[in-house]
C-alpha cells in the first residue's frame, strides 16, 4: 500500500455517508420522471420544487459531527441536500449546501423548534407557478432563485441501508435497500423496481392479503407508469429477464409470489398491449399521454 492511499478504517464513516448521499441522488433522479409524469394517476400529489432539504437535526446524534463537516451543516437552519437534474432549481443554479432563507418572502427559521412552521412555508410556497427561493450560498452570497415547482405523485422513494436485496412499500413510501441498488447498475431496471412498488401504493395493495394476482398487477402497472414517464419498456422487460431481482424477500416456495416464468409472461403480454397503443398513436407528440392501467 502506498503512503497516500487511504486506510479503510480511517474513511469508513465518510464512505458510508458519501455512499448514502450517492444512493439518494440516484434514487430521486430515477424516480422523478415516474412521479411527475404520473401525477394524474396517483391518489395524492405534492408540488415538487426540484430540490430536497435537510437539517443537522435529521441525523442521529452520533454522526452529527461528521455530518457538519461532510455535508456542510455547520450552522442551524434548513439546507439544500440535493438538486434534481433537469429541474428549474438546477437551471437557477441552486446547489447542495445552500441555506434556505425564505420562500415567497416568508422567512425560514433556523430554530429547530420551528420545523413544523418551516415545512408549512415550504408546502404553501410551492403551490404557485413561480416560487421565489432566497438562499445563502456556501460562499456567503445571498440571492433569490425563481423556480417552477412541478406537480408530482406524493410517493417518496427512500434508500434503506440493508444487506438484503429488497424493494418494499409500507403503502405510502417506496423503500429500496442499498444492496438492491448496488445490484441494479442499470437505471431502467431500477425504475422498474420503483414503478412496481408505486403500483402497489396506487392500487392500495397494502390493505389486501399478498397474492400472486396483486404481484402481477403491480408488474403490469409498473410498465404503464414507465411508458408514460419516457422509460423504454421493451428494454425494461429485457433487463428484467436477464437479472430477475428478488422481491419482498419472496422465495421460490412462497406461494404468494408468482414464478419468474409467470412474471415474464405477464410482462410480455402487457408489453404487447403497450406497444400496440404506441403504434396506433405514433403521430402524437405524447403517444402515452392517455395510456392507463389494464
Ligand atoms: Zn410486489
Amino acid at each position: 500500500m502506498s503512503p497516500t492511499s487511504p486506510r479503510p478504517d480511517d474513511t469508513t464513516f465518510e464512505q458510508v455517508l458519501a455512499e448514502y448521499q450517492a444512493f439518494n441522488r440516484r434514487l430521486s433522479r430515477v424516480a422523478a420522471p415516474l412521479r411527475i409524469a404520473n401525477a394524474s394517476l396517483c391518489p395524492d400529489n405534492i408540488r415538487d420544487p426540484g430540490f430536497y432539504t435537510h437539517r443537522l437535526e435529521d441525523y442521529p446524534e452520533t454522526i452529527r459531527p461528521m455530518a457538519e463537516i461532510m455535508l456542510g451543516l455547520e450552522s442551524k437552519g434548513l439546507f439544500i441536500r440535493e438538486v434534481r437534474a433537469g429541474s428549474s432549481a438546477e437551471a437557477q443554479r441552486l446547489e447542495p449546501g445552500d441555506q434556505i432563507l425564505s420562500v415567497n418572502e416568508n422567512p425560514i427559521s433556523s430554530d429547530p423548534i420551528m420545523d413544523t412552521y418551516n415545512r408549512a412555508v415550504l408546502r404553501n410556497g410551492f403551490d404557485s407557478v413561480l416560487s421565489k427561493v432566497k438562499v445563502r450560498t456556501t460562499e456567503g452570497r445571498e440571492y433569490t432563485a425563481r423556480i417552477r415547482p412541478q406537480t408530482a405523485c406524493d410517493i417518496p422513494a427512500k434508500v434503506v441501508f440493508s444487506e438484503r436485496m429488497n424493494g418494499h412499500t409500507d403503502g405510502r413510501e417506496v423503500l429500496i435497500t442499498s444492496a438492491l441498488m448496488s445490484s441494479v447498475p442499470d437505471d431502467t431496471n431500477l425504475a422498474l423496481v420503483i414503478a412496481h412498488e408505486m403500483g402497489h401504493v396506487i392500487a392500495g395493495h397494502v390493505h389486501q392479503p399478498q397474492s400472486q394476482a396483486l404481484e402481477l398487477e403491480a408488474d403490469r402497472m409498473a410498465l404503464v407508469l414507465m411508458a408514460r414517464s419516457g422509460y423504454d419498456v421493451t428494454d425494461a422487460v429485457a433487463y428484467w429477464e436477464r437479472a430477475a431481482h428478488p422481491h419482498h424477500g419472496g422465495t421460490a416456495d412462497d406461494s404468494s409470489h408468482p414464478s419468474t416464468v409467470t412474471r415474464y409472461e405477464n410482462f410480455q403480454s402487457e408489453l404487447t398491449r403497450i406497444q400496440k397503443i404506441q403504434k396506433q398513436s405514433r403521430k402524437n407528440a405524447e403517444p402515452f399521454r392517455n395510456l392507463s392501467f389494464n
